[in-house]
């Protein structure tokens, strides 16, 4: 199998080839946490192979760079999970499941929105952020699709953009249930998927056709 064919058939973002011609593997990170198990995985495939060490990313997934293509098909089968198991990357703290801040469960509905997430087809990336409470640790007031944890329900925001145009995300909804928070994403990304370029983030798509033509599509005003 050519070396491309066998790229394509991984799970998304599994390989990355790189300018010098190397490839950069991906191990699975899910929402940030790597078993016991999957840790020495690595290590022991770092070792083996002389490889450098692993690189940590602002959005929670471990790189190992310097991969040759000589090797790039046995790394990946040492490693076993590789890439992400959902098209749409979603981030997350650990909200009260950990954080003494919290005020929600954010791992669990970040788990539950990663699913729910992988349902569309929408014309460019998107990236979801999942924050237990207002301090916003993971930036979600700067991804397309944030949640934000409050003592009464989340708050939902759409369009943010961290890149090299930075958004702040306008708020959909406050104080919302879970339930409720999935029916205001789903009814803003089918309206994005409707109308939005190829490639248009939502933070330009936003700018472009305003918030408020947003908030009609989703709350039917
Ligand atoms: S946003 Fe920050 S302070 Fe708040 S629950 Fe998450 S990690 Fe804790």
């Amino acid at each position: 199998m050519k070396t491309q064919e066998f790229i394509e058939q991984l799970p998304v973002r599994a390989v990355m080839h790189r300018a010098d011609g190397s490839f950069t593997v991906v191990p699975r990170v899910a929402l940030g946490s790597l078993s016991a198990d999957a840790l020495a995985k690595i290590n022991a495939v770092v070792q083996e192979y002389s490889l450098a060490g692993v690189r940590l990313t602002a959005g929670q997934h471990m790189m190992i760079d310097g991969v040759s293509e000589d090797i790039l098909s046995d790394v990946v089968a040492r490693l076993g999970e590789v890439g992400d198991t959902y098209k749409y990357k979603v981030q997350a703290c650990l909200g009260n499941t950990g954080c003494k801040f919290g005020q929600r469960d954010s791992m669990e509905l970040a788990r539950n929105l990663e699913a729910f997430l992988d349902k569309f087809n929408l014309p460019s990336k998107i990236k979801a952020s999942v924050s237990g409470c207002s301090m916003c640790c993971v930036e979600s007031m700067v991804r397309d699709i944030g949640l934000l944890g409050k003592n009464v329900g989340w708050t939902v925001s759409f369009g943010g953009n961290a890149g090299k145009k930075p958004r702040q995300a306008d708020v959909l909804a406050e104080d919302v249930t879970s339930k409720e928070a999935f029916e205001i994403i789903g009814k803003a990304l089918d309206f994005y998927a409707e109308n939005a370029r190829i490639k248009e983030r939502t933070a330009r798509f936003v700018e472009r056709v305003g918030i408020d033509a947003v908030k009609a599509a989703v709350f039917d005003v």
